[in-house]
């Protein structure tokens, strides 16, 4: 018979519970999850190459002992010990970030010098080059770009480097941002030679030209600027100033610089023309915040607005 079962032959005979006091309560540490688990080189297996960028290439990689896929962007060049003390500082401040519409960043791996960053796979690659003419695909798509900007923001957090090929969307319909802080990582190393890296086509004015804002630069108004341009490409399905993407420095800075910021055209409707122009302000102190656009009729129909409110978020 299980003590538990055994009839009491002294009922009157019970030890009184101890009082909990709770001031004293000490939560317990949780057990480590899986995303952060250390996941060691040599576990694991290039399957293919998925594409370069300016600072690294990215190759689908086997964890093989959990057999799940990652994505594995290893970064050109070897780096100096100080350099790589400052990635290993940032990466972990990425690890910590945890949102369903942000790539999450799961390790650096530091082999034999060449640094490599461990990132969740993304199965249908990024939003380069695509055209979105619906807006109902195109409202879903950028209110979850925001969530996943409102939380980086939230957490002083700036991505600098919003553009469609760190848009990354998944085969679930997922869109999350890719490259924030690794962006800012790659800009640190970047050698003299080599500071072509990168394009400005996605930059703010006021980044571009640092005399239009008397010197400052707000990097969250700074994304926003990025978000309405990449939002107005994929609903005209081209790049929306007069210059092509890949244009030359000079005459990119021309036109995001020196002329009125791009609008949707007049075909469009009232609610996205109106999201697109609270985006591409050109005053940075006049673009909406994160918060301020999701709950912007073009993403957050007025019937659902308590359903979209971000948290403490406040909406002039
Ligand atoms: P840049 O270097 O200016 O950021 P880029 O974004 O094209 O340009 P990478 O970030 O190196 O360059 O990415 C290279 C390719 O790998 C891109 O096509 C990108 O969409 C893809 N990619 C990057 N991260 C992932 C990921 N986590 N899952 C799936 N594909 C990815
Ligand atoms: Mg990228």
């Amino acid at each position: 018979m299980r003590p538990a079962a055994r009839q009491r032959r002294r009922s009157d005979l019970t030890l009184p519970m101890p009082q909990r006091d709770t001031s004293l309560a000490v939560p317990l540490p949780l057990p480590p999850s899986s995303s952060t688990l250390q996941l060691q080189h040599s576990e694991l297996e290039r399957v293919s190459r998925i594409g370069s960028g300016a600072g690294g290439t990215v190759y689908k990689v086997l964890h093989r002992p959990s057999a799940k896929i990652y994505a594995l962007k290893v970064i050109y060049g070897n780096h100096e010990d100080a350099v790589r003390n400052q990635m290993r500082r940032e990466i972990q401040i990425l690890r910590d970030v945890d949102n369903p519409n942000v790539v999450r960043c799961h390790n650096l791996i530091d082999h034999n010098g060449e640094i490599q960053v461990l990132l969740e796979y993304m199965d249908r690659g990024s939003l380069e080059n695509r055209h979105i003419p619906n807006e109902t695909s195109l409202s879903d798509l950028a209110r979850q770009i925001l969530c996943g900007l409102y939380y980086l923001h939230r957490r002083k957090i700036v991505h600098r480097d919003i553009k469609p090929s760190n848009l990354l969307i998944n085969s679930r319909g997922v869109v999350k941002i890719a490259d924030f802080g690794v962006s800012r990582i790659l800009a640190q190393t970047m050698d003299n030679c080599n500071s072509s890296v990168g394009t400005i086509a996605y930059m703010s004015p006021e980044r571009i030209n640092t005399d239009l804002n008397h010197g400052r630069y707000d990097g969250y108004a700074g994304d926003i600027w990025s978000l309405g341009v990449s939002i107005l490409e994929f609903y005209l399905g081209k790049f929306p100033f007069s210059v092509g993407r890949q244009g030359d420095w000079a005459s990119l800075m021309c036109a995001i610089c020196m002329s009125q910021p791009p609008e949707a055209p007049p075909t469009a409707s009232r609610e996205f023309r109106d999201f697109i122009a609270c985006c591409l302000q050109r005053d940075p102190a006049k673009r909406w915040t994160a918060a301020q656009l999701l709950r912007h009729p073009f993403i957050a129909p007025v019937s659902n607005h308590s359903q979209l409110l971000p948290p403490h978020s406040s909406f002039t």
